[in-house]
């Protein structure tokens, strides 16, 4: 199949290209909400899957489909679902897989978006979340209920870097009779391909390093065919699909996926090990450092250390603070995946609504800054950081 016979970096420009009678050489984009069919009895035919083929772009749309083929061979995946935003995807897949009364345990270290998707809205419709550790796998065991139906997980975890075993979850998930659905947002299939590892379903915000430009929102759901039948059929019915422009863009953006996640990968390490020797800088989490608690199993399950770094300035939130306001050329956003580098203060943006209590139990602390390392050069961000440091 397509999937064996080549390399990543490969299938990232090819897979899933399909040419129109026009023969264009680059993917094209078809910005139309429907299509026209040749006779009745051909619309009655698309209408009840007898005949394949495209009816409406709530249902498929061709650059979309591309993107998905494109997407689900470089996953390793059956089959791929487009979604309107990362977030779309999160509540397909529970939308799609869980019903009233179902339970989920969830790393409590995932996207603020992610959890309070599961503390109100999945909640209002009957389906309880316990959150555990990220890397304690005891604890995920310990809370499987009878009722358990889905693992639900982010690595690395944002903005600490912890690294949860996938494959140890997987099995832990297998024999409970949940699936285990990866957020694989941070790495890429570039950089980890949980699907190989043992996980049934990987999400993707692709607003992030699948465009890698900063551009536009989309999301995928990938995994079995069978498993994406219930998210494909929710998307359907409800509404929150790809558009056909956002497509084409993370369809460009796939093109330089790997020399992208390389990149950010080398000037993140380079960016650690540089924090690392900084007097003010009292301690860096990235997982490609020697130094963090679970350098081991993150070189074991990605390929490189991805563009996260995060790192504790001495002198609490002051001192974060003076960094971020000393800098002329990072961008101050919470957002990440860009070729831009940017800068956060998770206590007071991304993390401010958890108590502080249970940030600092999470070990978030005031003087914590979260990197996303981007493509500039690297002594130029350097130079940017040292200015408050
Ligand atoms: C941004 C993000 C999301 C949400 O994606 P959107 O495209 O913003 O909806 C989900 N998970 C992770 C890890 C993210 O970083």
């Amino acid at each position: 199949m397509f999937e064996n016979e080549y390399q990543l970096e490969t299938l990232a420009i090819r897979a899933g290209t399909q040419r129109s009678q026009f023969h264009e050489h680059s993917e094209a984009m078809f910005l139309t909400s429907s299509f026209v069919f040749d006779s009745a009895a051909q619309a009655a035919k698309r209408f009840v899957g007898e005949e394949p083929g495209n009816i409406y772009s709530r249902f498929t749309n061709p650059t979309v489909s591309m993107f998905e083929e494109r997407l689900a061979a470089l996953e390793g995946a059956e089959q791929c679902v487009a979604t309107a935003s990362g977030m779309a995807a999160i509540l397909a897949t529970c939308m799609g897989l869980l019903k009233a009364g179902d339970h989920v345990v969830a790393s409590q270290s995932i996207f603020g978006s992610t959890v309070n998707l599961f503390n109100t809205v999945m909640k209002k419709f009957g389906v309880e979340t316990t959150f555990v550790s990220a890397t304690d796998v005891a604890a995920w065991h310990a809370a499987v209920r009878p009722n358990t139906k889905l693992f639900f997980l982010e690595t690395p975890s944002n903005p600490l870097t912890e690294i949860s075993d996938i494959a140890a979850l997987a099995a832990v998930a297998k024999q409970c009779g949940a699936l285990l659905a990866v957020d694989n947002c941070f790495c890429t299939p570039s950089l980890q391909r949980p699907l190989d590892l043992g996980a049934d379903i990987v999400i993707h915000s692709a607003t992030k390093y699948l465009d890698g430009q900063g551009r536009v929102l989309g999301g995928a759901v990938l995994g079995s065919r069978k498993l994406m039948e219930g998210v494909y059929g929710f998307l359907r019915t409800t509404g929150p699909t790809m558009s056909a422009f956002n497509a084409w863009v993370f369809l460009k953006g796939l093109e330089t996926l790997k020399l992208r996640m390389d990149a950010h990968s080398a000037g993140a390490l380079q960016l650690a090990q540089w924090l690392e020797q900084q007097p003010n800088v009292a301690r860096v989490f990235y997982p490609g450092l020697p130094s963090h608690p679970q350098h081991a199993l993150a070189m074991k399950q990605q390929r490189s250390g991805g563009g996260i770094v995060a790192f504790e300035v001495k002198g609490g939130k002051e001192a974060a603070w003076r960094v971020i306001d000393n800098t002329k050329m990072l961008s101050i956003t919470a957002n990440l995946g860009d070729t831009r580098t940017t800068i956060t203060h998770p206590a007071t943006t991304t993390h401010a609504r958890i108590s502080p209590e249970a940030r600092a139990a999470a070990g978030i602390g005031d003087g914590l800054l979260r990197i996303g390392v981007g493509l500039e050069a690297v002594i130029d961000i350097q130079n940017d950081l040292a200015r408050g440091l």
